[in-house]
């Protein structure tokens, strides 16, 4: 038996993603800062559910308490993630760019990741098969977005692609740290979820797909990878 959290599991990408493992047979907590938006997203999945802020470090602490008093974690998806947007959903350019909001996307982005992954390491080790899913994105790569023929390199905004990138070099080293484990960064595509404003041009359904598949990978699959559904992308 398979048990998975992902964070930033009521709504958007990480819910479907939930909705998908538990139909693969994993037993899928719920990780969510709001308790009654979690306990509602659960309830209608039949999955558990579990509070937790990735900003908080005692919320995360016993929200890893938790998990371990149950019997334990094999898959921990990082999928809570913010992005500044202004009015009109307008993303803020580098001229609006301050150390406060560059701040705040990464405590969640960037620390909410380190915060989880380091309060769930233990349990990981533990695992027969530990596997690790940082949702990044195309944004995070420096390749793309310097890219001037590239759909990214337009993307105006700074504090969520920089937050991105530190994902990837998380991802890295991580992996690298731990090679029992696989740990991988996915890039869901745009999808339309409230992160977005739904601009987004794929389902929910086609954004999780890389997400769910890397969350099933086994003991033989890439660890250190960062990738799409299409294959891997360029740091
Ligand atoms: P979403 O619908 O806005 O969902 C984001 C989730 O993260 C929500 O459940 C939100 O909870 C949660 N969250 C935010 N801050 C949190 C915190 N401090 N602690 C715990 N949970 C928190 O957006 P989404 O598109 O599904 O995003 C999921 C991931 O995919 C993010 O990492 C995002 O960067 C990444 N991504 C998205 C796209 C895209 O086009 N949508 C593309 C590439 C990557 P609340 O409901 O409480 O706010």
């Amino acid at each position: 038996m398979t048990t998975t959290l992902i964070t930033g599991a009521n709504k958007g990408l990480g819910f479907e993603t939930a909705r998908r493992l538990l139909a693969a047979g994993h037993t899928v907590y719920i990780g969510a800062r709001d308790a009654e938006r979690g306990r509602r997203a659960a309830e209608r999945l039949g999955a558990r559910f579990v509070q937790l802020d990735v900003t908080d470090e005692a919320s995360v602490r016993a929200a890893a308490k938790t998990v371990e008093a149950d019997g334990g974690l094999d898959v921990l998806i990082n999928n809570a993630g913010i992005e500044q947007r202004g009015e009109n959903n307008t993303v803020p350019g580098a001229a609006e760019l301050t150390a406060d909001t560059l701040r705040a996307v990464f405590d969640t982005n960037v620390f909410g990741v380190v915060r989880v992954t380091h309060a769930f390491l233990p349990l990981l080790r533990r695992s027969a098969a530990p596997v690790v899913v940082n949702v990044s994105s195309g944004l995070a790569s420096l390749s793309k977005v310097s890219d001037p023929a590239d759909p990214a390199h337009p993307y105006p905004g700074v504090a969520y692609p920089a937050s991105k990138t530190t994902v990837n070099m998380l991802t890295v080293q991580y992996a690298k740290a731990f090679p029992d484990m696989r740990v991988n960064a996915v890039e869901p595509g745009f999808t339309a979820t409230d992160l977005n404003g739904r601009t987004g041009t794929q389902t929910v359904e086609q954004g999780a797909e890389i997400i769910v598949r890397m969350a099933q990978i086994g003991p033989d699959g890439p660890t250190g990878a960062y990738v799409d559904a299409e294959g891997t992308l360029p740091w």
